[in-house]
């Protein structure tokens, strides 16, 4: 019998040629960057915990995407995979973040003193305010790839340490197993837990193996500091609240982040981070700060104009429906928020969707009351157009 290694590389797979996917259909960045000459060289490799290039572009090969909207097409399944096929990664990399290249270096700054203004967004169109990222914790391979062991103690850990915060953030675990279909349902419409795993994206990389095993969601009593276990990432950390205090958001999730990692560490568990690529999560699209923050604002006159989408690019934001991504907005309430995650810092973009609303508040109220808003046109900034991540995310 082969060893585990030889076996996954030996799992031959005939001939390069016979194996080759058909991209040509494909509206993805792995499918712009993956050549026969790549894929030749890239099979022969594996990462220490078994990922091949194949689970790679699993999800990329599946989905071909749509002519306007590009997705990332290809996962990773470990810390490694970033490294060992980085020949493929970096390109893909560079594309999705607007130039990034390998030499860049990534900043953090989790210091919400730093954020100027968001401290009352006009609640009369600011619903609600939220900020996310994920995280996960090294040593063991991301949900891609994951063993059903790795998952529980992953979920284990997770538990004893949220279990530990207190005061504002003290809170409980709810595994999605234990939950009623009807409890489940309703903190999916609540927007506080993830949707089931319907998304082809995330099933074709491996994401919705064992569900519900080992997932689930801790929140504080509140429900404003929430941590969804296992989803798309080890860790999905978010803060959010009704109305457009996005300052209290954002100052709180900084806070509740930096005690969990903490208590991680002290664990003996680091968050994966590097210098490069900043924190690793599994979708490259979500590598640097992971950070989406944004509001349900209300824009029925504004995303009606013929320039909202250019407004858009411009700000740097990105629009999906109030139903998370993929969901179409409903009587003009839009879910607003960041395009950018990797090389600029967590304030940075927080920032950048404070002044970004309140610009597009002020358009909005310029469009109630019969004026033009050319004036108020922000000038030309180049950004990738937003596109959701693997996991729609
Ligand atoms: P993400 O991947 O950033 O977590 P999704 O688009 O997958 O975001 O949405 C996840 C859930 O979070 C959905 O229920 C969505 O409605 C909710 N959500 C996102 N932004 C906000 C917000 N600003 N206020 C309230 N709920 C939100
Ligand atoms: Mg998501």
């Amino acid at each position: 019998m082969a060893n585990v290694t030889e076996l996954t590389l030996t799992l031959k797979r005939l001939a390069m040629e016979d194996e080759f996917p058909d991209l040509s259909k494909h509206n993805n960045y792995m499918a712009k960057v993956l050549t026969k000459e790549m894929y030749a060289s890239l099979r022969e490799r594996v990462t220490s915990s078994g990922v091949t290039i194949d689970q790679v572009i699993q999800t990329g090969v599946d989905n071909p995407g749509h002519p306007f909207i590009m997705t990332v097409g290809c996962v990773a399944g470990d810390e490694e995979t970033y490294e060992v096929f980085k020949e493929l990664l970096d390109p893909v990399i560079e594309d999705r973040h607007g130039g990034y290249k390998p030499s860049d270096k990534h900043k953090t700054d989790l210091n919400a003193e730093n954020l100027k203004g968001g401290d009352d967004l006009d609640p009369a169109y600011v619903l609600s305010s939220r900020v996310r990222t994920g995280r996960s914790v090294r040593g063991f391979a991301l949900p891609p790839h994951c063993s059903r062991g790795e998952r529980r103690a992953i979920e284990s850990l997770s538990i004893e340490v949220l279990d530990s915060l207190s005061d504002d953030l003290k809170g409980k675990y709810y595994a999605l197993k234990n939950m009623t279909q009807e409890e489940q349902q309703q903190l999916i419409d609540d927007h506080f837990l993830f949707d089931k795993p319907v998304s082809p994206l995330l099933l074709s990389a491996g994401m919705g193996r064992d569900w519900p095993d080992a997932r689930g969601i801790w929140h504080n009593d509140n429900k404003t500091f929430l941590v969804w276990v296992n989803e798309e990432d080890h860790l999905r950390v978010i803060s959010m609240q009704k109305g457009g205090k996005i300052k209290e958001v954002f100052s709180r999730f900084c806070t509740g982040l930096t005690k969990i990692e903490a208590l991680f560490k002290q664990r003996g568990h680091d968050f994966m981070w590097n210098q490069h690529l900043g924190y690793i999560l599994t979708c490259p699209s979500n590598l640097g700060t992971g950070l989406r923050a944004g509001v349900h604002v209300k824009l029925p006159n504004m995303s009606k104009h013929p320039e909202f989408e250019e407004v858009l690019k411009r700000l740097k934001l990105q629009k999906r429906g109030t139903g998370g991504v993929d969901t179409a907005a409903v009587g003009g309430v839009f879910d607003i928020s960041n395009a950018d995650r990797l090389g600029f810092s967590e304030v940075e973009l927080v920032q950048t969707v404070v002044d970004g609303i309140k610009l597009l508040i002020k358009m909005e109220k310029c469009l109630e009351n019969g004026q033009t808003i050319d004036d108020l046109m922000p000038s030309q900034k180049y950004t990738p157009p937003p596109r959701p991540s693997v996991g729609g995310n």
